[in-house]
């Protein structure tokens, strides 16, 4: 008489897509571009490989390689030509990143997204404008308020460029409010906002610091960024960006935060992302490397974890590699 229920008879080949919860598509994925203004021909990102930051003439092929693979969606990081210790060449109207942007919006039908944020662009590497003692006192760091007109004017020159969405990475108090109605002052109601509202100070962003050469030139980010330690709290971060207007909430890093991912998505009406990082990349890719671990089945489960989980969309550095699949 035992067992009376059977949960093998749906895992035969001819129910389990029938049954399936979730699924991956190239269009639930977003590929991260980067664009460097201090080369004219790409440069291989040694940490994260298949990956280039390439020229701003070469911005227009680098999305169309993108779009071949059936991904329509990027999010643009910027490598300055100079850094100083304001970021100006991050809401620079020539700035790499707005330069390519234009070309991209101009000449593709790519979903454009541009990252926005300061640590690229300021030559001590946080994400705004930093207390004058920082150097020496571990305990300060990024001044939040003014921080936070610089955002706001970064994201109105990529919208001015041509994104079709901004997404403000710098983790200070209110940025996502700033941003809107900046934003909205210029006439730019439509372009959509993406927050990364529960955005960890993690060490999983390695591999971008290479990529994106925007590591710290000192301390580090826990004052602003935010505690691994901490769930409850990423609700609190996105009930405020969810008040002052985000569109998309997202969650970075992904895999090491699906419990995140999972109350946020019960938590919020709102599309929920994840931000699949640098790290849970290169990890993958290395132990593929020392044929430890089939690098293609384990991407696409890392990724389907995250739609499980209940993320809507995932910025991935396996976008190209993985819809050439699906
Ligand atoms: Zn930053």
């Amino acid at each position: 008489m035992y067992p009376t229920d059977r949960p093998r008879r749906l895992r035969s080949d001819g129910i389990r897509p029938l049954v399936s919860e979730s699924s991956l598509s190239a269009s639930d994925l977003v590929a991260p571009v980067f664009v460097d203004a201090t080369t004219d021909e790409r440069v291989p990102i040694e940490s994260m490989p298949g990956h280039e930051r390439v020229p701003v003439e070469e911005a227009v092929a680098r999305v169309e390689e993108v779009r071949d693979t059936g991904v329509e969606a990027v999010i643009l990081f910027g490598i300055p030509e100079t850094k100083d210790p304001e970021g100006t060449r991050a809401y620079a109207a020539d700035g790499v990143v707005q330069r390519a942007i234009r070309r991209i919006s101009e000449s593709t039908d790519a979903y454009v997204i541009g990252d926005v944020c300061l640590c690229e662009y300021t030559d001590h590497g946080h994400c705004g404008v930093i207390e004058e003692d920082a150097e020496t006192d571990p305990t300060l760091t990024v001044r939040n308020d003014e921080t936070l007109e610089l955002l706001a004017e970064t994201a109105v020159s990529q919208a001015d460029a041509g994104a079709d969405m901004v997404a403000p990475s710098a983790m200070a108090d209110g940025q996502v409010g700033a941003i809107r109605s900046a934003l909205d002052d210029a006439g730019h109601e439509d372009v959509a906002l993406m927050s990364y509202a529960a955005k960890y100070e993690s060490a999983f962003y390695g591999p971008f610091r290479d990529a994106a050469d925007g590591a710290p030139a000192f301390g580090d980010r826990r004052h602003y960024q935010m505690d691994p330690a901490n769930r409850r709290e990423a609700l609190r971060e996105a009930r405020l960006d969810a008040e002052a207007g985000a569109d998309v909430l997202m969650v970075k890093p992904g895999l090491p935060y699906l419990d995140v991912v999972s109350d946020l998505r019960r938590e919020f009406d709102r599309p929920i992302a994840a931000y699949n990082v640098s790290g849970e990349y290169a990890m993958l890719h290395a132990a593929a490397e020392k044929g430890w671990l089939d690098l293609e089945a384990v991407a696409y489960e890392s990724l389907l974890s995250l739609k499980r989980a209940g993320a809507d969309l995932i910025v991935t550095y396996f976008a190209e590699d993985l819809a050439d699949r699906l």
